[in-house]
């Protein structure tokens, strides 16, 4: 299949890792929102996080612990986490993905 984040997880394409479990890997966002823009990704090939909670409601609580554990890392614990779901939302890359936001105060939505 022809998905980057695949690649990336295999490490085809090049990434700047900043965490890693047994079922994920996080890494910096190439166009940062934020001081800290984390991806988490599944290591498995999920189209988008609705699709990852039907099939492993626990994988999903791994990518949320994964963020927490990043803003904690890097900030004070505190963040902004988005999934888009879906071209109308802004999904471009259709590997389920979290956005994690944080390093410094966020302004509005
Ligand atoms: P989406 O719009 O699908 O929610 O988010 C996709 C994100 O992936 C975007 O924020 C974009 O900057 C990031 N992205 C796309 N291609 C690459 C890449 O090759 N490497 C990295 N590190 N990020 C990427
Ligand atoms: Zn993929």
């Amino acid at each position: 299949m022809d998905c980057i984040f695949c690649k990336i997880i295999k490490g085809d394409i090049p990434s700047t890792k900043i965490a890693e479990t047994e079922r994920t890997y996080a890494f910096a966002d190439l166009a940062p929102q934020a001081k800290v823009h984390a991806l988490v990704v599944p290591k498995q090939h999920f189209a988008n996080v609705a699709e990852v909670a039907q099939a492993d409601p626990s994988l999903l609580a791994e990518m949320v612990s994964v963020a927490q554990d990043i803003a904690k890392t890097t900030y004070n614990g505190q963040y902004r986490l988005v999934f888009n779901s879906g071209e109308d939302a802004g999904q471009t890359v259709f590997h389920a993905h979290a956005h994690v936001l944080t390093g410094q105060k966020l302004e509005g939505e």
